[in-house]
C-alpha cells in the first residue's frame, strides 16, 4: 500500500510535467502548476485528507488542458482518481457557453470527491479573478464569472461546513472588491 504522501507527490510531479509549458492568464503569467497546487491546498484547509481526492485536485486540469489521456491516469493513479478527473473535465469540442451551462447542469451529479474538488477549483478561480485576473477582463466580465461560479457551486452536494463557509467568504469578498473597483472606475 502506497503512503498517502507518496501518492500526493507523484500526482504533483505528474501535473508539473504535464503543465510544464503552460501559464495562467494573470498579468504575471504565473506558472500553471500553481493553480492545481492551490486547489489541493484548499482541500486541506477544509480538513479534507483523503489522498485520492487531493491527487484528483492536483490532476484536475490535465485531461482538459494537456495531452494527457485517461488511460495514463488510470495506470498511474487507479480508477477512482481517473474517474474524478474525468468528471472534472469539460468537453472542449463544445462551444464555451454550452460548456458553462453543462457545468451548472452536471454539478448535482458529481461524485462526493469530485464535488469537493469542484468547489475548491471555484474558490481558487474566484480568488484569481478578484486579485490577479486576466488583464483584458472588464469588471463586468469578472462579476459574471463570480455569478457563474456561484451557480455551479450551488448545485454541488458538499458535506463540509468549513468548505461551504470558505466558498461563501471568498465569493462575498470577491464581489465586494470588484464592486469597489467598479465604483472607482
Ligand atoms: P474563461 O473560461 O475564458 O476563463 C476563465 C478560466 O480560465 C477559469 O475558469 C480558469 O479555468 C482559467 N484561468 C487561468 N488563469 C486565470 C486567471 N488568472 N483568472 C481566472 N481564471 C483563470 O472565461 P469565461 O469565458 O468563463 O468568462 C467569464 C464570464 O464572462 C462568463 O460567464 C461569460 O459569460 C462572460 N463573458 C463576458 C464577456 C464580456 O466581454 N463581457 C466575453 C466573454 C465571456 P481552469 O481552472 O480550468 O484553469
Ligand atoms: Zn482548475
Amino acid at each position: 500500500m502506497e503512503e498517502p504522501s507518496a501518492l500526493i507527490l507523484r500526482a504533483t510531479q505528474f501535473a508539473a510535467l504535464k503543465h510544464r509549458d503552460q501559464r495562467r492568464k494573470d498579468h504575471a503569467a504565473s506558472p500553471y502548476i500553481i493553480h492545481p497546487v492551490t486547489v489541493a491546498h484548499e482541500l486541506t484547509l477544509a480538513g479534507i485528507t483523503d489522498p485520492e481526492v487531493i491527487a484528483a485536485a492536483l490532476l484536475h486540469d490535465t485531461l482538459e488542458d494537456t495531452e494527457t489521456v485517461p488511460a495514463e491516469l488510470l495506470a498511474a493513479f487507479g480508477e477512482r482518481v481517473c474517474k474524478m478527473v474525468q468528471e472534472l473535465t469539460d468537453d472542449k469540442e463544445l462551444p464555451k457557453a454550452e460548456r458553462k451551462r453543462l457545468q451548472v447542469e452536471h454539478a448535482p451529479g458529481l461524485s462526493p470527491g469530485a464535488a469537493l474538488v469542484k468547489v475548491c477549483d471555484k474558490i481558487a478561480n474566484i480568488t484569481d479573478v478578484t486579485h490577479s485576473p486576466p488583464p483584458d477582463w472588464s469588471t463586468e466580465r469578472r462579476m459574471q464569472y463570480l455569478d457563474w461560479a456561484a451557480s455551479v457551486v450551488a448545485g454541488c452536494a458538499v458535506d463540509n461546513d468549513r468548505l461551504k463557509q470558505r466558498f461563501a467568504d471568498t465569493l462575498a469578498k470577491g464581489r465586494e472588491s470588484i464592486k469597489a473597483f467598479l465604483q472607482l472606475a
